[in-house]
């Protein structure tokens, strides 16, 4: 699974901590870490093909916002586009600049109105805007006019029912009349999102998908012709096939992780993410020790603690304290005490263990797998916050490339 090309250039570079792990000579961070993330570039290409055949649409949106949902940006968003996808979506003008800066030239829309300060550099790196408010679609206008050149295309967002960025349907009309009337402008898009598509069946869905259908017929009425017309995040090109229109939008399922309610369970789509450390030191305590800030945790009897140097700034969320599992040596192994910023403690029982021995956080070990769905449902969040939390000063190894 873990011996890419890009692994095998990389294993020069391993720190000499010990005796290996049990795949230690097949992987390891790209400096002198010893806490690294491992993005499968296969699984997120293999999972875009995946969802682009198995969608009516015919075209295909990548999200790669919040650096492709903490794959890396442009690992995720070279991965999503040799998968086959025809857009990427960012969520800021400096994450599309980014992408353009990187050489990836595909269409790249900007899901929401960024500051207007921000129109020069969003037209110089050629990215398609998101737009719904009068004060924007003015000032992006303005702007086209004064550069000249051919109308800028723009994705007018309505608000179906979300409440969140979008036209709100009493504006509908006037933002269509503003748009056909801007001669900087063209509208190649129609959209909206569904606030509920992770619960399959939920009838404001139906709601959002009737009200967003109306929008369209409001816009053909007027006599404009939106390109592509979109609606569905992940849940919903999974589950809505009748509304998946010109275009999908997914982003969690590219990264094989769950929207939520189990939606993936069954379908071929896999994890690309995995986060893996060494153990830095291995330590006897005895009965009645306890540990980290706060000795928050007490052995309750002799036992063997390792420090894994991999804290909340890296993403193990101190919310994990006395709560989290890792898997050392093929079992699975409680994290205790309190979690630092830079450093973790893990309870080894009575195993042998040694300083350099590999420590999954998040990945597979031994057949078991520890997953982005384990974090979230112990956290009571979602597996993207799970995702966009590895810390930025993670190093991400693309291995399968
Ligand atoms: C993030 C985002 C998506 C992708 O959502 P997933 O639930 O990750 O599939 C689609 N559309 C918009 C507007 C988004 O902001």
């Amino acid at each position: 699974m873990r011996t890419g090309p890009a692994v095998a250039d990389a294993t020069h570079l391993l720190e000499g901590t010990g005796p290996p792990g049990p795949r230690a000579a097949a992987a390891g961070p790209p400096a002198q870490r010893a806490t690294w993330a491992e993005v499968d570039v296969a699984a997120i290409r293999a999972n875009t093909a995946w969802l682009r055949a198995r969608s009516n649409a015919p075209a295909l949106l990548a999200a790669v916002k919040a650096d492709g949902y903490g794959h890396g940006l442009e690992i995720a968003a070279r991965a999503a586009v040799a998968g086959g996808a025809d857009w990427l979506g960012v969520a800021l003008v400096e994450e599309g600049a980014a992408l353009r800066a990187a050489g990836i030239d595909v269409p790249v829309l900007l899901f929401a109105e960024p500051p207007v300060a921000a129109i020069p550099a969003l037209l110089d790196a050629g990215l398609t805007p998101a737009a719904y408010s009068p004060a924007f679609l003015a000032a992006l206008d303005a702007a086209a006019v004064a550069r000249g050149g051919p109308p800028v295309g723009v994705h007018l967002k309505l608000d179906t029912g979300m409440r969140r960025v979008g036209v709100p349907p009493a504006d509908w009309e006037d933002a269509l009349r503003r748009v056909r009337a801007a001669p900087g402008l063209a509208l190649d898009g129609l959209w909206s999102h569904l606030a509920v598509a992770d619960e399959p069946g939920h009838p404001f869905t139906v709601q959002q998908a009737a009200a967003f259908r109306r929008g369209l017929a409001l816009a053909r009425g007027l006599g404009l012709a939106p390109r592509l017309a979109h609606l569905c995040n992940s849940a919903a090109t999974l589950t809505l096939p009748d509304e998946h229109h010109d275009l999908v939008r997914p982003g969690i399922a590219l990264y094989g992780l769950d929207p939520g309610g189990g939606l993936t369970a069954g379908t071929p789509l896999r994890p690309a993410l995995a986060l893996y450390s060494r153990l830095s030191l291995v330590k006897r305590l005895a009965a009645g020790e306890a540990v980290s800030y706060g000795l928050r945790w007490t052995a309750a009897r002799a036992t063997t603690v390792g420090t894994v140097p991999a804290g909340y700034a890296d993403g193990v969320t101190r919310a994990l304290t006395n709560r989290g599992m890792v898997l050392v040596n093929g079992r699975e192994r409680p994290m205790v005490g309190t979690i630092c910023m830079d450093q973790l403690l893990v309870d080894l029982g009575d195993d042998e263990a040694r300083v350099g021995d590999e420590v999954v956080l998040l990945g597979e070990q031994g057949g078991r797998r520890v997953s982005a769905e384990d974090w979230a449902s112990r956290l009571g969040t979602i597996t993207y916050e799970v995702a966009t939390s590895i810390g930025a000063r993670v190093p991400r190894v693309p291995v399968r490339a």
